[in-house]
């Protein structure tokens, strides 16, 4: 395949898909099983293995294999035990996503700026923020608040990073959330984990996500005379099996990024009108931020790429307090449950109305990394996006 095709083959491409039937021995192991439900195997659940690796990986006491990261989201909140209607703190740059995940858990978002790295801006939290949900996009370590008693740490587009301790992101906070969407670093095409180093939450949050249940695997749900009522967020052992397949392929990923990412940043080129931002250490180097003097030249760059048939984004998509989800304050219920528990004030939290944020989006501009390639492709596809640059 001409390296053109292999680039421009994925749609979004986050990370590699590692997708290949000789390399499927869990899913084999899964269908000659015959059993496709984790709480009906007489050994061990690949569920439970791909738990237990996950913990293992990022250091993580408990986590919970989900159907993605939206419902990661909700249990860890929800695990929280909160009344109807309090405040979560999100980023006001994210996937919609967050968002939906604090609505539908009854539960009002409040938009917080962000930094110049584009993360929550924890110095604008006010005091006696009780939730906070930050995102490390793009694989981006965002720092954490401090003497807030709920922070989730959405890693959805961050499987890998470490903060500058070492610890793994997902780890630091009250409960991490991991997405396997097609996007995200690894892929299951849906997939999510909740992690936490709190029992009580991870018993919690198992009960939730099995009708409240307290399962005995290999049995009929049991309840105790104190259950809640909860969902069905268990996942499938196909998924699981999938999950785990990937996960083997995650140092090899995570190595192929920062080989290109070190090739990148080396050959791109320098210019007064153009920087290519830095990255952290411990960040996931999914991409390459780009930023721009003025919109016309980011607007240009795209251009000039998507021509060339380079994959690329922005991040304006991303702007919540724009979003229709956010301004609309619409719900399916009829007394417009959870908005009708707000203030009719926009929740937001901004020093100058988002404008520093907006001009910066208007300005940057991302490329994905391709960690699947062997170096000489990484080094020629870095020297096509080099001349799509100078173009512009
Ligand atoms: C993709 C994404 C989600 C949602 O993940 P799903 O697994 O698709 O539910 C949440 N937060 C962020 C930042 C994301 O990028």
């Amino acid at each position: 395949m001409s390296l053109d095709k292999r680039l421009g083959q994925r749609f979004l491409p986050y990370g590699a898909n590692y997708l290949d039937w000789s390399d499927m021995h869990e899913l084999r192991e899964a269908i000659e099983h015959g059993v496709l439900f984790r709480y009906q195997t007489e050994s061990e659940s690949i569920a439970s293995r791909l738990e237990r690796r996950v913990a293992e990986r990022l250091g993580a006491a408990h986590v919970l294999a989900v159907h993605n990261c939206t419902e990661a989201l909700r249990l860890a909140l929800i695990s929280t035990r909160p009344r109807t209607g309090d405040l979560v703190h999100i980023p006001a740059v994210t996937f919609v996503a967050v968002a939906g995940a604090v609505l539908s858990s009854g539960l009002i978002p409040v938009l917080v700026d962000v930094d110049d790295s584009l993360s929550l801006d924890t110095t604008l939290l006010p005091p006696g923020t009780e939730r906070v949900i930050v995102a490390h996009m793009e694989g981006t370590v965002a720092p954490l608040p401090q003497d807030v008693p709920y922070v989730v740490e959405d890693c959805a587009q961050a499987l890998g990073a470490t903060f500058p301790d070492g610890r793994h992101t997902g780890t630091a906070g009250y409960a991490g959330t991991f997405s396997f969407h097609h996007n995200k670093v690894l892929t299951s095409g849906e997939g999510g984990l909740v992690v936490t180093g709190d029992t009580d939450a991870w018993s919690t949050m198992r009960c939730y996500h099995d009708h409240g249940s307290a399962r005995v695997p290999g049995r009929y749900p049991t309840w105790n005379a104190d259950a809640h009522y909860g969902e069905n967020f268990v996942t499938s052992e196909g998924v699981a099996a999938i999950q785990y397949q990937q996960f083997r392929h995650l140092d090899e990923l995570l190595a192929g990024l920062e080989r290109q990412h070190s090739i990148a940043m080396e050959a791109l080129p320098d210019r007064t009108d153009l920087r290519v931002l830095p990255r952290a250490a411990g960040d996931v180097k999914i991409s390459l931020r780009f930023r721009w003097e003025s919109r016309e030249l980011r607007d240009a760059a795209v251009a000039s790429l998507t021509g060339r048939g380079i994959a690329n984004w922005t991040l304006n998509k991303y702007v919540l307090p724009e979003h229709p989800v956010i301004t609309g304050r619409r719900s399916l219920y009829g007394d417009g449950f959870p908005w009708s528990l707000a203030p009719d004030h926009p929740l937001m939290l901004s020093r100058d109305g988002f404008a520093r944020t907006r001009d910066l989006l208007d300005r940057t501009l991302c490329v994905p990394l391709s960690p699947e390639l062997s170096e000489q492709d990484q080094i020629l596809s870095v020297k096509a996006l080099r001349q799509a640059l100078e173009a512009v």
